[in-house]
């Protein structure tokens, strides 16, 4: 084996961990909040035993944890099924209609490709409806995965959401100090205090954390809402640029064609079934598909 054939099999080594890294870490981070916001709940940290006021019941304690995991349990599932379920047109019998309206050729899958549809140069692959290539997960959102990936989204928003009023306590902990240079660089610098030894591996952990949660929450709660405004329009990502909705099918028929037949309940567990009404190859035009001259963003 020569030096340059070694070399090239370390660089893909490396490329392939760097292209799962995102997913090991976003599972880290997802795992570590679910087991802070669990402690919080089970032993009421982060206050001492004497500064509690009042002793949560049992009851109330099944209750927090049930909807914990009941979140949790929803981020992992519909995250594995985004994963599992390929968006491309690997498999896909696109038929015969190349010289259609709307239709292109990928000169690098080689073949002719439906509307909506998009070569991805991270995948390698053409995705139908494509909407964009998630950088978190290694995978391009498509008209197969996209009920997943909002579901998904939904779900990190709200237990974000909840992780983030769980640990306004150890907020106001640190900030019980008064705002003194020790309390601001915790909050804002929590590594840094760890490794100047000016903090316990606890208090770390509690600040790092509950940043972490303040900072997912605004970045998932700014990507949810922006899915949600382009599902309601009828629109992808890649749409977006244009002032033309040629797919547009009103409120009702966006979110049919967006989430599937059973889009008012579908997002609530993964397992319930959706189909979508679409095949990802053929859609209904609303508008005419050509550009309007007059009109530009
Ligand atoms: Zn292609
Ligand atoms: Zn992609």
């Amino acid at each position: 084996m020569t030096w340059f054939s070694f070399a090239g099999r370390v660089w893909d080594r490396v490329e392939k961990t760097c292209l799962h890294l995102p997913i090991v870490l976003n599972t880290v981070l997802v795992f570590s909040i679910t087991a802070e916001v669990s402690y919080l709940v089970l032993v009421e940290a982060p206050l001492q035993p004497d500064q509690k006021k009042t002793q949560w019941s049992t009851v109330w304690k099944t209750l927090h944890l049930l909807v914990q995991y009941f979140m949790f349990g929803n981020i992992i599932w519909n995250a594995s099924l985004f994963l599992k379920t390929s968006p491309s047109i690997q498999g896909v019998f696109l038929g015969s209609e190349g010289m259609a309206q709307g239709w292109r050729f990928c000169y690098t899958c080689e073949t002719h490709t439906p509307p909506r549809c998009s070569h991805c140069y991270d995948c390698k692959v053409c995705v139908l409806r494509r909407d964009h290539h998630c950088v978190f997960f290694g995978q391009c959102v498509g008209f197969r995965n996209y009920r997943y990936f909002l579901s998904c989204l939904l779900f990190m928003w709200t237990g974000l959401l909840y992780a983030v009023v769980m640990n306004a306590e150890v907020f106001i902990i640190i900030l019980k100090e008064g705002v003194t240079l020790h309390s601001i660089l915790l909050l804002l610098m929590p590594w840094i205090m760890l490794v100047s030894g000016q903090v316990t591996a606890r208090a770390f952990a509690f600040a790092f954390i509950a940043d972490t949660c303040v900072l997912g929450f605004l970045l998932v709660a700014a990507f949810l809402f922006f899915h949600l405004f382009l599902l309601l329009r009828g629109q992808t990502t890649r749409e977006w640029y244009s002032i033309r909705r040629p797919y547009n099918l009103g409120l009702l028929g966006n979110l049919r064609h967006g989430l599937g037949t059973h889009w008012y309940i579908c997002w609530l567990c993964p397992l319930i079934p959706s189909p979508l009404p679409g095949d990802g190859i053929h859609f209904q035009v609303t508008e005419s598909l050509e550009p309007d001259p007059n009109r530009s963003r």
